[in-house]
């Protein structure tokens, strides 16, 4: 476990858990998916290489609600909903530092934990594609149950810094937003979703930096971080779900680039060098 004590900011951060997913009335999930699509080509980023997977895994669970009775597990701040608060927080704190220095505003996003599906600006947020963010309501989605998919089936080690990656990873989404380079996506081609997505694996690296001089991690444990960019890299992915990649289609980059811009995002701290787009 990483110091997380050390970190005195929080975020802004809505629990939404015990409510259970929102109805989708008669529309399937293969409807769900397409709603997806339709969001992702509109400018909305999802982390669309898990889609596939979670979606057969979804299809094996019936849609009946799956929220425990007993909800008090979520009631008060739990200790999920701190980390995730504190992970928020020091990442706020990393980006004011770099918007003050280019002169912009830097406005806080706000991250809801659910389960299965809740209601975003960007449609329906459901846990088939993993942790994404709503540029449209500037939130980032977060069904924390996504982690044992990673570490069952991408072999991702998993533990609680590579998690602070995704969530960084996310922030990452929401300061191209604010930069405007988000829009970019709407071009539609793989090659501008890899590069936004590894500029995005660049600045967690960055917000990883910010974190060295308040000792919050323990030697190695930023290799959890980079073993989590490169368990979701498109190539491996790819073979896990077909057998074989095809970087034609990568729409995100391969392990070997996603683990190669973290590094270079946690060894200089700039966010300068984020200049894959
Ligand atoms: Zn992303």
């Amino acid at each position: 476990m990483a110091r997380w004590s050390k970190i005195s900011s929080r975020g802004n951060v809505e629990d939404r858990r015990s409510l259970g997913p929102v109805a989708i009335g008669g529309i399937s999930l293969t409807g769900v998916a397409l709603m997806f699509l339709m969001n992702y080509l509109n400018g909305g980023t999802v982390e669309s290489g898990l889609n596939e997977v979670l979606n057969t895994v979804l299809q094996q669970q019936t849609q009946t609600q799956q929220v425990a009775d007993d909800t008090s597990e979520f009631a008060g701040e739990d200790p999920y909903e701190e980390f995730a608060s504190t992970v928020l927080g020091s990442n706020n704190e990393a980006w004011l530092n770099e918007f003050d220095e280019m002169d912009e505003f830097y406005e806080e996003p706000r991250l809801v934990l659910f389960r299965q599906s809740t209601q975003s600006a960007c449609g329906v947020a459901s846990s088939q594609v993993g942790p994404h963010y709503c540029p449209a309501d500037k939130t980032i989605y977060l069904d924390e149950t996504f982690f044992d998919e990673l570490t069952s089936r991408f072999g991702a080690q998993g533990g609680d810094v590579a998690q602070a990656y995704v969530i960084s990873h996310e922030v990452g989404h929401h300061v191209q937003n604010l930069l405007g380079d988000l829009g970019r996506l709407s071009l539609g081609d793989n090659e501008t979703s890899v590069a936004i997505e590894l500029q995005a694996d660049c600045y967690a690296g960055v917000w990883a930096n910010s974190l060295i001089d308040d000792d919050v991690f323990e030697p190695g444990e930023i290799r959890e971080a980079m073993d989590a960019a490169a368990a979701v890299g498109d190539d491996r992915i790819q073979e896990k779900i077909q057998g074989y990649s095809n970087p034609e289609t990568f729409t995100h980059g391969s392990s070997e680039e996603r683990e190669a811009w973290f590094t270079k995002g946690y060894d200089t701290g700039e966010a300068e060098v984020c200049d894959t787009i």
